[in-house]
């Protein structure tokens, strides 16, 4: 009997369709071991004033952590979260680290505005999930002010209507409404007037392509649309000057980037803001 599981098992592994199977299930039993053990860890990307060069903000994007001490990046961990549902169980693990993260930051500080944290689909849809905010904001003691989430055209379209309800659930509490990779999803600017954002960010697909005209128009139309509906616009993946100088003159007021920072470590995010605090204290004295 023994003997013909081993022949079964030998032909599963050798299947192709169930190759990636078992590539899922070996993610899924690496991201269950993970949130068993903590390997799951919040690094820091700062959002910066574009005229100014002050940190507005920050985005927490998740990291995997392995026990000898290398990265996973999460768009190879993510997609099979999303299947398995267990984003939402890591979705809870960042949004607490976040949100301690930043309480620390205020107390000693070095930062006064707010954490962005992303929320996958599934995690917006949570029938309690204004619950669940709530209770970690009570549990770290942090102001909703200083909260942010990034949800994608595809997350809100699921379902508009109720999008829209717990959007404006979020907003009450004083929580701001970032919509994400903003012109690569299938949102109608129907929707877009309906939705209560804060905040458009526009893809870095958009800003890779400002190099032509077609391009810089293009960044320049999301930028007006923004502004019209009264909404701040940041551009994500800003990688050089040249970007930089463009998308000041197109009035866009936030900008976040390899230019200035990649994500960082919540030490190394810390020293950074102690860093550019100190930059601005200097910048302050007269003559
Ligand atoms: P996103 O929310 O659009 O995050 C921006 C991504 O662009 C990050 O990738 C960031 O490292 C990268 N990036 C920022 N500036 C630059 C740049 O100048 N050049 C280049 N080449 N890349 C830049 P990351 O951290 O790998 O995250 C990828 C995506 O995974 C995120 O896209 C987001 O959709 C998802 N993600 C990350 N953390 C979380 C999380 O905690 N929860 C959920 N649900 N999704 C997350
Ligand atoms: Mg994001
Ligand atoms: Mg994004
Ligand atoms: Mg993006």
């Amino acid at each position: 009997h023994a003997k013909n599981d081993g022949a079964n098992r030998y032909l599963f592994f050798n299947d192709s369709m169930n190759k990636q199977a078992v590539k899922r299930l070996q993610v899924e039993n690496l991201i269950r071991y993970g949130l068993k053990e903590d390997y799951f860890s919040v690094y820091y990307q700062p959002k910066m004033d574009i005229l100014t060069g002050n940190v507005v903000g920050m985005e927490a994007l998740v990291r995997f952590i392995t026990p000898k001490g290398g990265l996973v990046s999460p768009a190879s961990f993510i997609p099979v979260a999303e299947e398995t549902g267990q984003i939402v169980e890591i979705g809870a693990v960042v949004l607490r680290k976040a949100c301690e993260d930043v309480k620390r930051w205020l107390a000693l500080g070095l930062f006064q505005g707010r954490v962005a944290v992303n929320l996958s689909a599934k995690q917006f849809m949570l029938p309690n999930l204004c619950q669940q905010i709530d209770d970690v904001l009570e549990q770290c003691e942090l102001p909703s002010y200083h909260l942010e989430l990034e949800i994608t055209e595809g997350t809100v379209m699921q379902s508009p209507k109720l999008a829209i309800d717990t959007m404006k659930k979020l907003r009450a509490r004083g929580i701001h409404l970032a919509m994400d990779d903003f012109g690569t999803g299938y949102s109608s600017l129907a929707y877009l007037k309906q939705f209560p954002l804060n905040t458009l960010k526009i893809d870095k697909a958009f800003i890779d392509d400002m190099d032509n005209a077609r391009g810089r128009n293009m960044v320049d139309t999301i930028v007006t649309i923004a502004h019209n509906l009264s909404l701040n616009v940041v551009a994500e993946g800003v990688e050089t000057k040249d970007q930089l100088d463009m998308l000041r003159k197109l009035r866009c007021e936030t900008i976040q980037g390899f230019y200035y920072s990649k994500p960082l470590s919540a030490a190394d995010f810390a020293e950074f803001l102690a860093a550019q605090k100190q930059r601005a204290r200097l910048s302050a004295i007269p003559g």
